[in-house]
């Protein structure tokens, strides 16, 4: 498998869930590059499973300065880069009634400044014809409880996929964006008491169309195709990656 040979990604959030999932698959198809999170542990298992052709660069996305420091280095170590994945996501959860500005601020630096300035950081080191994928969210197209802010910045994220193609037309860069539903990752953890979150997810996987909630490697495979030259006649696309939850289910 090699649709991917020789191409090197930057992949933030590669040490964890949908990220860890794009990673493997583009390992899979003969990518090389970097992983990128904050959780030293999560980086060090995560790169020791993708072999001697990834590093992991323990970095904060929300922060420009780090940013420059993660392309940088990723051009030092592999003299090129063909691919950025602004994968690196999450968020509060609440309604309008209760989410406040420290968390607001919080939540749109993680979503929205840190896919902006991702890309920007990314731009004088990904070759003329380079793909970047940006990570959506079905929450985006409807409302969810206690998702407002969450399926906002991540609306926004959709929309940048259409503005960053249209800014980078003349490099020939690609931006497309990956919309996942309700995927299997360490995300609920976050949310979730441990011992609901068995329940939790059998109820999603219910209500889902295929009975099922996705995996990272369902996210994977997409992003393998928008990485790849098969995908070469789209820019500004989404692909809704979510079993049908967003248009299908009750
Ligand atoms: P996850 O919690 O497993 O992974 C999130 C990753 O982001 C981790 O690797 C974490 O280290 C990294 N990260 C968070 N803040 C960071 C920061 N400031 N700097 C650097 N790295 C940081 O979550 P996931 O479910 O795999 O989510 C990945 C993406 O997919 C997110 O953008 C999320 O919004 C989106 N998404 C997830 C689901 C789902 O159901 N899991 C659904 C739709 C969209």
């Amino acid at each position: 498998m090699s649709k991917l040979k020789n191409k090197v990604a930057v992949i933030t959030g590669g040490n964890s869930g949908i990220g860890f999932g794009i990673a493997q698959a583009f390992k899979n198809e003969g990518a090389k590059g970097a992983i990128i999170g904050r959780n030293q542990e999560t980086l060090a298992s995560a790169v020791a499973q993708l072999g001697n052709n990834f590093i992991a660069i323990n970095a904060d996305v929300t922060k420009v300065a780090d940013l420059e420091r993660v392309f940088k280095e990723t051009s030092e170590k592999f003299g090129k880069i063909d691919v950025i994945v602004a994968n690196a996501g999450g968020g509060a959860v609440g309604t309008v009634a209760t989410i406040d500005e420290a968390d607001y601020d919080k939540t749109m630096d993680l979503n929205l400044k840190s896919v902006y300035f991702t890309v920007q950081k990314g731009l004088p080191y990904i070759n003329e014809g380079g793909s970047v994928i940006l990570i959506g969210s079905n929450a985006a197209h409807r409302a969810y409880a206690n998702f407002t802010l969450y399926g906002a910045s991540k609306a926004a994220v959709i929309y940048f996929a259409k503005g960053f193609s249209s800014d980078l037309l003349d490099r020939k860069i690609r931006v497309n964006v990956i919309t996942p539903g309700t995927t299997d990752t360490p995300a609920f953890e976050k949310f979730i008491p441990a011992e609901q979150i068995k329940a939790v997810k059998t109820q999603f996987a219910s209500v889902m169309p295929t009975g099922r909630i996705g995996q990272p490697s369902d996210i994977g495979k997409t992003a393998v195709f928008l990485a790849s030259d098969d995908s070469s006649f789209m820019l500004g696309a989404e692909l809704l990656v979510d079993g049908g939850m967003t248009y299908l289910a009750n």
